[in-house]
């Protein structure tokens, strides 16, 4: 609910306004908007009537805000969060963040020649799965905390910083010490007791789209995590799942503006699960680039042919420098930066 409060009210008679509505439970937070003055107020709001709030005279106008989630709303919150990773920044106007890397960890080698290739290309950011939640539980799970060890020496060695997926509360130990960008991976959107487990993380948390998610699910559980305490997520499209079997998953280019227009959050895209073949990833990476994206996330082999996961949608080092290559150019054709 965003409640307008007339010009030249005292703070003395706004204070008395925000005590009742704290006294309902509700977090109010006072804001200046225009040169108006606004009180954001959260909470649930069946326990209170507009006439209530009405009844101050000083209060212009109440209006209810229809949309489930709040603190990631540009409605109540306009400005753009943009999210700190070390020096990084990531979010509106910022330099286009690529993240790139295997899509697991597969041994200090594999992530060394990797990480090189990468950051030579001009990825900012180092990405590799060590726990690794598999539609089968025959298929390779990961090296687990083996696979942080290495991803945190290529952190040291590169001075890139890590992103990789957290899939139990219990890791957020090893992940708050090593990690420096947690992930939430699609089968993992709506774990709530993670996401919840997350808001009280001090780490940046890159929350992927369930591949049979609404926006609106989406964005409730970035209200979780931030909601938690933690206003450091960015969100990651990723494909979602639809009748058509060519690709993997469909990529849904349009949530860029969707979430820009309804949301404070920066949003990134993930081509390669998106797509799931390696030969689309260029072309949905450069659309993604004139789209708006923040970012982009990019899966990346040294040999993708015995890749124990995901070698179809990842691409060589050479493809991925050929790519980066021509984002940059598009990027400096929509006026953004790599
Ligand atoms: C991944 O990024 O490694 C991954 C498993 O992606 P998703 O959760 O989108 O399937
Ligand atoms: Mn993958």
């Amino acid at each position: 609910m965003i409640v307008s409060v007339k010009n030249n009210t005292s703070q003395t008679d706004i204070d008395k306004l925000i005590n009742k509505l704290e006294s309902f439970d509700f977090k109010v937070s006072q804001q200046s908007h225009l040169n108006n003055i606004i009180l954001i107020v959260i909470g649930d709001m069946t326990k209170i009537d507009d006439n209530a709030i009405l009844a101050f005279r000083f209060v212009a106008s109440v209006s209810r805000i229809s949309a489930p989630y709040k603190r990631v709303n540009r409605q109540l919150f306009p400005d753009d969060v943009i999210v700190k990773v070390n020096d990084l920044e990531i979010g509106s106007g910022r330099p286009i963040a690529i993240i790139a890397g295997p899509c697991s960890v597969e041994g200090s080698d594999q992530l060394n020649i990797i990480a090189k290739g990468v950051r030579k290309s001009g990825a900012k950011l180092l990405r590799g799965g060590a726990f690794k939640p598999r539609t089968s539980p025959y298929s390779f799970q990961g090296l687990g905390k083996q696979g942080i060890d290495i991803l945190k020496k290529a952190n040291q060695d590169y001075k890139m910083p890590i992103v990789s997926e957290i899939s139990s509360a219990s890791d957020l130990e090893l992940f708050e010490e090593n990690v420096d960008v947690l992930q939430v991976g699609a089968r993992n959107m709506q774990n709530f007791d993670l996401l919840k487990a997350l808001g009280k993380s001090s780490k940046p948390i890159l929350l992927k789209r369930g591949f049979s998610n609404t926006i609106e699910e989406w964005l409730m559980s970035a209200e979780y995590i931030v909601s938690a305490g933690n206003p450091n997520v960015i969100l990651c499209e990723r494909g979602i799942r639809t009748f058509e079997p060519y690709t993997r998953n469909t990529l849904d280019l349009s949530v860029i503006t969707i979430i820009k227009q309804r949301s404070n959050l920066p949003i990134i895209i993930d081509p390669s699960h998106a797509t799931g073949d390696w030969r689309l990833v260029e072309s949905m990476s450069m659309a993604a680039i004139v789209a708006g994206a923040d970012g982009l996330m990019i899966e990346v082999h040294n040999n993708p042919e015995v890749a124990l996961s995901d070698g179809a949608q990842s691409l060589t080092l050479e493809n991925f420098d050929k790519l980066m290559t021509k984002a940059k150019k598009i990027a400096a054709a929509v006026e953004r930066a790599i």
